[in-house]
């Protein structure tokens, strides 16, 4: 398998961003963006300074706990955020490096409706592995990869951003 790109991938995320933003009306000058740490937030950082975006970069740090209660599997919780904005009635952009199971993103919209009720959210990753266990879908793709259970693909930054598919096993 080849490994990606961040650079193109960022290029096709920012043009199919902006293409989702005109189409719900909102400018960019009144769009929020979130990034979840900390892939998530060096994937924001980048697009949101390619879109010149006027409201401070947000960012929501879910950390994963194993479940006590007697169910097997790792839950995520939301560490201490930050969204330097008003969420209400707001675009928000959600920006993640990896899609997997969803249920990152599951946190992440609870905690960011803890805040407020967005006008809309959209879902920004640069990579979707599949393997879904939630009912979601982002907005924007930058690439799709069929990763099995065992590898990951590991994007290393700030800067320069570069991907590394490594096996877990
Ligand atoms: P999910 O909650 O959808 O299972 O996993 C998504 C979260 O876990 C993202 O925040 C992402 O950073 C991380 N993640 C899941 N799989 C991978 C992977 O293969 N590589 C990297 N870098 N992160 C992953
Ligand atoms: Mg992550």
């Amino acid at each position: 398998m080849t490994t990606p790109e961040v650079t193109p991938l960022l290029e096709r995320v920012q043009h199919d961003l902006e293409g989702r933003l005109q189409a719900l009306d909102a400018p960019l000058d009144e769009a929020a963006m979130v990034g979840i740490h900390t892939g998530g937030a060096w994937v924001a950082r980048a697009l949101h300074q390619r879109l010149g975006l006027a409201l401070p970069l947000g960012t929501l740090d879910i950390a994963f706990y194993r479940d006590d209660v007697g169910q097997a599997g790792l839950n995520p919780q939301v560490r201490p955020s930050s969204l330097p904005f008003d969420v209400d009635d707001r675009v928000i952009v959600l920006v993640d490096d990896v899609l997997h199971t969803g249920r990152t993103v599951r946190a992440a919209l609870n905690e960011i409706f803890d805040y407020g009720r967005p006008a809309a959210v959209l879902l920004v990753v640069l990579v979707d592995r599949g393997g879904r266990e939630l009912p979601f879908a982002a907005d924007v793709v930058g690439t799709r990869l069929s990763l099995p259970r065992h590898r990951r693909i590991k994007l290393s930054g700030p800067e320069p951003l570069h991907f590394i598919i490594q096996d877990t096993a």
